[in-house]
Protein backbone atom coordinates (compact mmCIF):
# COMPACT_ATOMS: atom_id res chain seq x y z
CA UNK A 1 0.00 0.00 0.00
CA UNK A 2 1.02 3.19 -0.47
CA UNK A 3 0.88 5.97 1.81
CA UNK A 4 1.21 9.40 1.41
CA UNK A 5 4.52 9.52 3.22
CA UNK A 6 5.36 7.14 -0.82
CA UNK A 7 4.12 9.31 -2.66
CA UNK A 8 5.97 12.69 -1.65
CA UNK A 9 9.16 10.99 -1.65
CA UNK A 10 7.97 9.64 -4.93
CA UNK A 11 7.66 13.48 -6.07
CA UNK A 12 11.01 14.80 -4.84
CA UNK A 13 13.07 11.42 -6.12
CA UNK A 14 14.50 14.12 -8.78
CA UNK A 15 15.59 16.07 -6.26
CA UNK A 16 18.34 15.37 -3.26
CA UNK A 17 17.60 18.55 -1.42
CA UNK A 18 14.20 19.10 -1.22
CA UNK A 19 13.94 14.79 -0.40
CA UNK A 20 16.81 15.50 2.42
CA UNK A 21 15.08 18.81 4.04
CA UNK A 22 11.58 16.23 3.77
CA UNK A 23 13.02 13.43 5.49
CA UNK A 24 15.04 15.32 8.01
CA UNK A 25 11.33 16.99 9.31
CA UNK A 26 8.67 14.34 8.21
CA UNK A 27 10.45 10.45 9.18
CA UNK A 28 8.84 8.18 11.71
CA UNK A 29 11.32 8.03 14.20
CA UNK A 30 10.75 4.54 15.89
CA UNK A 31 11.00 4.80 20.24
CA UNK A 32 10.73 1.88 22.03
CA UNK A 33 7.79 3.21 23.32
CA UNK A 34 6.29 2.71 20.31
CA UNK A 35 3.51 -0.02 19.41
CA UNK A 36 5.68 -1.66 16.31
CA UNK A 37 8.39 -1.75 18.28
CA UNK A 38 8.20 -4.90 19.69
CA UNK A 39 5.77 -7.21 17.43
CA UNK A 40 4.55 -10.66 18.03
CA UNK A 41 7.84 -13.07 16.76
CA UNK A 42 5.17 -15.63 15.56
CA UNK A 43 2.71 -13.69 13.19
CA UNK A 44 4.12 -9.89 13.35
CA UNK A 45 0.91 -8.46 15.02
CA UNK A 46 1.91 -5.43 17.14
CA UNK A 47 -1.64 -5.17 19.13
CA UNK A 48 -2.13 -7.01 22.43
CA UNK A 49 1.80 -7.93 22.75
CA UNK A 50 2.28 -10.48 26.12
CA UNK A 51 5.66 -9.42 27.11
CA UNK A 52 5.15 -11.15 30.72
CA UNK A 53 8.17 -13.60 31.54
CA UNK A 54 9.47 -13.00 28.04
CA UNK A 55 6.83 -14.14 26.04
CA UNK A 56 6.60 -11.49 23.04
CA UNK A 57 3.60 -13.24 21.51
CA UNK A 58 0.27 -11.26 21.00
CA UNK A 59 -2.70 -12.79 22.39
CA UNK A 60 -3.95 -14.50 19.74
CA UNK A 61 -0.78 -16.91 18.90
CA UNK A 62 -0.03 -16.90 22.92
CA UNK A 63 -3.63 -18.76 22.98
CA UNK A 64 -2.79 -21.22 20.29
CA UNK A 65 1.31 -21.72 21.71
CA UNK A 66 0.10 -21.82 25.39
CA UNK A 67 -0.46 -25.66 26.06
CA UNK A 68 2.94 -26.40 24.35
CA UNK A 69 4.65 -23.90 26.37
CA UNK A 70 2.97 -25.87 29.77
CA UNK A 71 0.25 -23.30 30.27
CA UNK A 72 -2.69 -24.68 31.85
CA UNK A 73 -6.53 -23.62 31.42
CA UNK A 74 -8.72 -23.69 34.52
CA UNK A 75 -12.30 -22.60 34.87
CA UNK A 76 -15.53 -24.57 33.64
CA UNK A 77 -14.85 -24.98 29.96
CA UNK A 78 -11.00 -26.07 30.70
ZN1 LIG B 1 1.08 -13.40 16.93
Amino acid sequence: METSFDKILKVHANNPAKRARFLKFNKHKMTSHDRRANPCIRCGRAEAHISVQGLDYCRQCFREVAPELGFKKYGKEA
